[in-house]
């Protein structure tokens, strides 16, 4: 696999959620403190952000074409 190209749109996508991904959806606290992991299976990347304050887990999924 040749990670030094599919790293560059990972993190890109990453950096977009923590700018937009502001506040948590269940308790609504910024999430600042919080990161995003990333998990990758094949093509399929879930990143997936655990709310530091009330611990729910919000999860974006990307395909890499
Ligand atoms: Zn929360």
């Amino acid at each position: 696999m040749a990670l030094s190209q599919s790293r560059y749109p990972l993190e890109r996508y990453r950096d977009r959620l923590e700018r937009t991904h502001q506040r948590c959806g269940a308790c609504g606290a910024k999430d600042r403190d919080g990161s995003w992991t990333a998990e990758t299976s094949g093509r399929r990347v879930r990143y997936r952000f655990v709310c530091p304050s009330c611990e729910a887990v919000d999860t974006r999924e990307l395909f890499i074409s």
